[in-house]
């Protein structure tokens, strides 16, 4: 059995094909700081960036894996909040 060659890859930078060394620059590009920086590191999937929410929803005091609480998860995730807010479902009974 025999490996396949893999598929030429394209420098994002220079355009040239060759071994993609990091963040889909070629390695003499990706040594140069001022095209590397133009690269960030940023996660992605199939070329799209992935935006990160940040700002984080009230929590709820719905049970965990409940209805009314994947609802929650899905009011969330449309308005482009955090999805797992740490204080969900924890009752604060501040006696
Ligand atoms: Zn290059």
């Amino acid at each position: 059995m025999s490996r396949a060659p893999l598929p030429p890859r394209r420098c994002a930078h220079c355009k040239q094909e060759c071994t993609i060394h990091g963040r889909g620059l070629c390695s003499p590009c990706y040594h140069k700081r001022e095209v590397r920086e133009q690269y960030t590191g940023k996660p992605c999937f199939r070329g799209e960036a992935i935006a990160v929410p940040t700002e984080m929803d009230a929590p709820v005091k719905f049970p965990l894996g409940s209805e009314q609480m994947v609802e929650v998860y899905r009011r969330r995730v449309a308005s482009g909040k955090v999805i797992w807010n740490p204080a969900d479902g924890v009752e604060d009974d501040g006696d």
